[in-house]
């Protein structure tokens, strides 16, 4: 009996995501954000995101690290650029129903992907429909509506690498109590890590994009810098991570690092991924940025470290098979 009721469901599953493709291909051909890349950061070098993200918020170096402090050692965190993709996932978990069990339709996971994919949560002005979502996906292609501001913002209590109040210190309620155990994870493994910047508002990002442009020029600030409303740290989900063992940099460094080593490694079994992979940057708009991860709830996150995939191909229906 389970079976068939496996089968049914799976079967409607089916058929309502064909007709959700179906409806929604027409209006949203630019759903997919593949290598659209406008900006061409996937060609800035390993540098850029160091040096790119870095720019700094409203100074031009590290803003962010207008706060803090080890930051500056380079000088980019990339808050301050702003660069990061930030692209969110989109789907919300919300709880896996189904009695399935592994891969089939009835997988929670393939709902929770379903439900998130990327040509179903998009309008026809590129703006996401998911914005609350713990998998919104935003990027260079995708994003927020206008004016959006996530109304659960909490400050995480992990160490950051900035002493001051800031609105970056911030994220959703429910990423910033899994960063937490992250960070005592990491902890207990003997790891050191900083929170460097999360939470970004719009008008931030349009002071950090604007002063980007005025001072490295309008090409340069779109390979590493997001247009504001297409920032990952809009959504709330995203931060930036690093350690002292590095002077707290935002670099690709920190990927060496032991501690960035255990950050890829372990980030998933706290609900997070490493947003810009290494080699993705035609994929994810961005180039590759080990400090920066993102929240999407730990059975995802799992599963997507497993896939190998970046969140834009996780989430592209063609890569959900039911
Ligand atoms: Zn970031």
């Amino acid at each position: 009996m389970k079976s068939r009721t496996g089968r049914q469901r799976r079967i409607v599953v089916m058929l309502s995501s064909l007709m959700i493709c179906g409806a929604l291909l027409a209006a949203c051909q630019n759903g997919t954000e593949e290598s659209q890349d406008p900006n061409g950061a996937g060609k800035t070098q390993q540098e850029s995101d160091g040096t790119t993200v870095h720019f700094t918020e409203d100074k031009g170096t590290d803003g962010d690290n207008a706060g803090g402090d080890d930051t500056s050692s380079s000088g980019n965190s990339d808050e301050g650029t702003g660069s990061e993709s930030d692209n969110g996932s989109a789907g919300e978990e919300q709880g896996s129903s189904d009695d399935g069990n592994g891969a089939t339709a009835e997988d929670p996971l393939l709902e929770k992907r379903s439900i998130s994919a990327l040509q179903t949560t998009i309008d026809a002005q590129s703006v996401v429909t998911n914005a609350e979502s713990m998998t919104v996906i935003v990027n260079k292609q995708r994003s927020l509506p206008e004016g959006y501001e996530p109304d659960d913002l909490v400050e995480p209590n992990v160490p950051f690498s900035f002493d001051e109040p800031h609105e970056k210190r911030h994220m959703r309620k429910e990423a910033a109590e899994a960063l937490e155990k992250l960070f005592a994870g990491a902890k207990a493994d003997g790891i050191e890590l900083r929170a460097v910047s999360g939470y970004r508002s719009y008008q931030r990002q349009v002071s950090i994009y604007n002063n980007n442009v005025k001072t490295k020029g309008q090409e340069y600030t779109d390979r590493v810098s997001s247009v504001p409303g297409r920032s990952e740290h809009q959504t709330g989900l995203a931060i930036d991570v690093s350690s002292p063992s590095v002077g707290n940099v935002l670099e690709e460094v920190f990927g060496t690092s032991k501690e960035g080593q255990w950050l890829a490694e372990h980030a998933a079994e706290y609900g997070y991924v490493i947003r810009y992979l290494q080699g993705e940057e035609d994929t994810t708009g961005y180039v590759y940025e080990p400090w920066h991860i993102r929240y999407i709830g730990t059975d995802l996150a799992l599963d997507v470290a497993k896939s190998g995939l970046t969140l834009e191909e996780y989430f592209d229906e063609a890569n959900i098979k039911l």
